[in-house]
């Protein structure tokens, strides 16, 4: 027979567990899906390769959210915010029509 302070203990450690997934589940920003509107609106693609470049002939290789003006995101972060997506994220490797050297 399974000890009931073992059983405790047990399910002490299985609420720790569910409470901390909880909790970075809550502070992970949504990404900006490709087919939201606003997105769309700027051309914005999750990966900087695929933009459009019929539509965008400004985009040059090299150009993605991590090298734009506007990219909040630290250096090396996968992704990161963007004043234009309120809310959400926008990939490091993404791109949109209002990207902006920086400095
Ligand atoms: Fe990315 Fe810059 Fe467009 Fe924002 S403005 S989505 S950081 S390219």
């Amino acid at each position: 027979m399974t000890h009931p302070r073992r059983v405790f203990l047990m399910a002490i450690a299985a609420t720790g567990t569910a409470l901390s997934t909880l909790s970075t589940g809550a502070r992970a920003q949504a990404k900006v899906d490709e087919k939201d509107p606003q997105a769309a609106a700027l051309g914005y693609v999750a990966d900087a390769t695929k933009a459009d470049v019929k539509k965008y002939p400004k985009y040059a290789a090299g150009q993605n959210c991590g090298s734009c003006a506007l990219y909040q995101g630290k250096a090396g972060d996968a992704a990161g915010n963007c004043p234009l997506f309120a809310g959400k994220q926008v990939a490091a490797k993404g791109w949109c029509s209002a990207w902006a050297k920086k400095g």
